[in-house]
């Protein structure tokens, strides 16, 4: 076929959705432990959302989202992080209506027209969780911890958590100001990204990972002699509450992450295991997103971790995905008369509604019925434990010879009598 997914896009095969599959289940329970509640998203918005929301002068809006017109002449943006969506989700149902803090979490698709190499994508996959309508440290600490928990759950080791504060929009211009003169005085040094990026939103300059840009940053000013009295008593709230749990974190000033609705806490843990695109995780306080997209005063906090990287460092790291989906019975048609084959059809059903997962042959693309030796041969790549092998005796009973693939033993049951004997077979 000459038609391929596109660029940047992947299918996930069977062989790697089941692993999937264990690193949502062990999210969503990791999140009903925190006292997150699921809620699903739409895939797209209308693209204000995200202009006014991320942020026009970020490389998200800028640069990377995937924007259309609709049949009716609406501006749509294919989703390129879940936040902004949440949010605008959370007032528009009034979810955080009684003042108290409103727990979620989601997990699915994003969009973004990025250069793909390993580990990034242009549709990738994120586990989100926000809290919102609360402006206390302890949330941030939470929602820290709440991403550190579920990659201990799933066993993933390496993994380094790097704090940062970006201030608030009372202290924020002032270091801005700072980083200014600062990087003015080096204009020479800086990528041409990095000159545009200068007047527009100086602070992006500090995460840019050209190795010129890279040496000029890491001379900057630190933000922390900046941070008014309100977001250094948080960040100092933040650490203390971080190191009370336990957790060791390092700080970086350079870490300002590559969306403006920011404020105060900035964060993300980066794995030892994942080459140029090392973060899994990353995350921080934004609580002026709502009024930047016409809401009410709404605080928030919360991570985006992406499940791509996830399973690949838990490969890379050999990490248990618990158990690959047994296949247990293949129901085999000695021949091709109608009792047979009647019979057959009603065995794998039978076992299906045991909870037994069983398989039958469906015929070849032509649709003729494959011989039993090709069945047998099916079971066998299958890797199934049972071949119950379908037939009719002279007085013309259906008789199923039931064949333990591992032992080869064989004997004989009756229809009705086959479900009970695997499920016996499991418990010896
Ligand atoms: P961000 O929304 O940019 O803060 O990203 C949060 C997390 O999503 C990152 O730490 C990655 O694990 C994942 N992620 C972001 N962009 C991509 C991408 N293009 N491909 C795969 N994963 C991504």
């Amino acid at each position: 076929m000459d038609i391929k997914a596109p660029r940047g896009v992947r299918d996930i095969l069977p062989d790697e959705s089941w692993r999937w599959a264990y690193v949502l289940d062990v999210t969503a329970k990791t999140m009903a432990d925190f006292g997150h509640s699921e809620i699903h998203l739409p895939l797209f918005e209308q693209t204000e959302l995200f202009s006014r929301g991320v942020g026009d002068t970020t490389d998200i809006v800028e640069k990377e989202m995937y924007n259309f017109t609709d049949r009716g002449g609406r501006n749509l943006t294919l989703r390129p992080e879940a936040t902004a969506g949440m949010v605008r989700a959370a007032v528009e149902h009034g979810l955080c209506a009684q003042g108290a803090a409103s727990r979620l979490w989601c997990w699915g698709a994003m969009f973004r027209y990025e250069r793909p190499q390993k580990g990034r994508y242009r549709q990738f996959f994120q586990i989100d969780a926000e809290t919102l309508g609360v402006s206390g440290a302890v949330a941030d600490v939470e929602v820290i911890a709440l991403s550190a928990e579920i990659f201990r759950r799933l066993g993933l080791r390496n993994l380094e958590v790097v704090l940062n504060s970006v201030g608030c929009p009372k202290c924020r211009p002032i270091y801005r100001d700072k980083l200014l003169k600062h990087f003015s005085a080096h204009k020479g040094e800086l990528c041409k990204d990095c000159l545009v990026r200068l007047d527009r939103n100086p602070l992006r300059l500090l995460d840019c990972k050209e190795p010129g840009c890279g040496a000029v940053a890491n001379a900057a000013p630190a933000i922390y002699d900046c941070l008014c009295d309100e977001c250094a008593a948080h960040f100092e709230d933040v650490r203390n509450g971080l190191s009370g749990l336990g957790f060791r974190y390092t700080l970086d000033k350079r870490l300002v992450r590559g969306l403006d609705y920011y404020t105060k806490t900035a964060y993300e843990i980066l794995s030892g295991d994942l080459g140029a695109q090392n973060a899994v995780c990353g995350g921080g306080r934004y609580d002026n997103l709502s009024e930047s997209v016409g809401g009410p005063h709404l605080p928030g906090v919360g991570f985006a971790a992406g499940v791509d990287r996830i399973v690949l460092i838990m490969e890379e790291q050999g990490c248990s995905f618990g158990q690959c989906p047994q296949k247990e019975v293949y129901v085999v048609a000695q021949d091709d008369t109608p009792a047979v084959c009647n019979a057959v059809l009603s065995l794998t059903h039978r076992l299906r509604m045991e909870g037994i997962p069983a398989e039958q042959d469906a015929g070849d693309a032509l649709g003729k019925k494959r011989s039993a030796k090709s069945q047998m041969k099916s079971a066998d790549n299958a890797g199934v434990t049972w071949a119950c092998l379908v037939s009719q005796d002279e007085s013309h009973n259906i008789v199923i010879a039931m064949k333990n693939m591992n032992t080869g033993e064989q004997t004989t049951a009756r229809p009705e009598e086959v479900a009970r004997r695997v499920k016996e077979s499991y418990n010896i």
